[in-house]
């Protein structure tokens, strides 16, 4: 290596593009180089389980960078190419292919993979896992010559997923093992208005029922046995969660559990290699923790490139995700609260939902359903720790921009 320096990032999804990027803007001379398994031009996951699959848009409608891409960030893309291993004394990426790549500093962004289900093995006719523009492709070739589909898993794919098919006309029903669907994402009120909506639009929602046995019918058609009966369907979808990919860390020797662990500079225990976004574990406010959702991932991520490129900046963003589903922009913000300390529900127009979650005079964490304008005040109040009154939260006439400012 010569000149300035090497600055290497494993994972083409938002943390390492975000890393990558914030890494050439805080040092423009570094050589930056964003090493990628995909063979596509880095490309933005949300669309996948909803536009893709609807046939609304197509994944590469939606580059990460932009539509002239990375590499017009000054960025060298490696593409196709999968890291095998670090060589922690060399300091070099080692590829399937046998390339050695070196580095000064390195950002590992592999994000998280899918949780596979024994009994529904991928490959397998009529089962598919969404996570890639390939996965989606496949789905939605399928999705559109079927009549019915199972989704096992209630979290924020299968429901997106579901949606999806329910409005190509796709009679639908999902099967969830918990006692309630969302259980990660949203508190329960939340979750149970969107079983209800899910109901109001054709979709089956079955909570508190496990996958017992997976039978294929003399027709081509999939049963899948549970305790309350057969569902069949001519389409398996599975959305069981994920787990963080920290093989590669691990493999090296740098501290993992359930995730890369890193400081608040998103600094393994070795100086020159950070971790960012869903395969890494960071000092949350009440301890360690993981996040799986996009925004942490490109802000987690920029800090990541930021620092191996010779910034010195913690993270601190308030993490949030949204989703859609039917007629329904789902909305979460903040940090779970240590203690709760209460919840308010504010009453909103038409079918709009508002909910906060309190810890102390603190909104710890809000909710929203079609509240996007009422959610982006919440996150001010959150980010800024701004002390409010329940009573004033759920009164309706008081509005919340005015708890901003008589507070701030
Ligand atoms: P998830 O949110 O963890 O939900 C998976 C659900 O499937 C859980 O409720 C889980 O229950 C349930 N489950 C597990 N095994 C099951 C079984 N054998 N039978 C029936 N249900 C079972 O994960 P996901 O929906 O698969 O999503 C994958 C990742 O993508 C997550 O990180 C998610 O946050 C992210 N994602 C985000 C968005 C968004 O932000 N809009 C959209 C899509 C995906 P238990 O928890 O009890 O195991």
């Amino acid at each position: 290596m010569s000149g300035g320096r090497r600055i290497v990032v494993v994972g083409g999804g938002p943390a390492g593009v975000a890393a990558a990027l914030a890494a050439k803007q805080q040092d423009s001379a570094a050589e930056v180089v964003l090493i990628g398994d995909e063979r596509q031009e880095p490309y933005e996951k949300p669309p996948l389980s909803k536009a893709v699959l609807t046939g609304k848009a197509l994944p590469e409608d939606a580059p990460i960078a932009g539509p002239k891409g990375v590499a017009a960030h000054g960025v060298r893309l490696a593409l196709g190419s999968t890291a095998k291993a670090i060589d922690h004394d060399a300091r070099t990426v080692v590829t399937e292919a046998g390339a050695r790549i070196g580095y000064d500093a390195l950002v590992l962004a592999t994000g998280s993979i899918n949780r596979v289900l024994p009994m529904f093995p991928p490959g397998r006719g009529g089962i598919h896992y969404l996570r890639t523009e390939a996965d989606a492709r496949a789905l939605k070739a399928r999705l559109h010559q079927s009549r019915s589909l199972l989704v096992i898993g209630g979290g924020l794919i299968g429901l997106e997923v579901a949606a999806s098919a329910a409005a190509l006309g796709v009679k639908t029903s999902v099967i969830e093992i918990a006692p309630r669907i969302l259980a990660r994402a949203c508190n329960a009120e939340i979750a149970a208005l969107i079983h209800e909506r899910h109901a109001t639009r054709g979709v089956d929602l079955c909570i508190d029922t496990a996958p017992r046995e997976l039978r294929e019918l003399a027709d081509g058609r999939l049963a899948v046995e549970t305790h309350r009966g057969a569902i069949t369907a001519d389409l398996i979808v599975v959305g069981a969660g994920v787990m963080p990919d920290d093989r590669l860390a691990r493999e090296a020797g740098l501290p993992t559990q359930d995730g890369i662990m890193v400081d608040r500079h998103a600094r393994t225990s070795d100086p020159a290699v950070f971790a960012a976004g869903d395969c890494a574990r960071f000092p949350g406010p009440h301890g360690s923790m993981r996040l799986e959702n996009w925004r942490h991932a490109q802000e987690h991520g920029a800090i990541a490139g930021r620092n191996a490129a010779g910034g010195d900046v913690a993270y601190a963003a308030v993490p949030s995700f949204w989703s859609e589903q039917h007629d329904m922009y789902v909305q979460g913000v903040g940090w779970p609260a240590a203690e709760p300390g209460g919840r308010v529900r504010r009453p909103l127009a038409g079918d709009a939902v508002l909910m906060f979650e309190l810890d102390g005079p603190q909104v710890a964490y809000a909710w929203g359903i079609n509240a996007q304008r009422e959610i982006a005040l919440a996150r001010r109040l959150i980010e800024r720790s701004i002390p409010v009154d329940a009573a004033e939260l759920a009164d309706p006439s008081k509005p919340l921009g005015s708890l901003l400012k008589a507070k701030a």
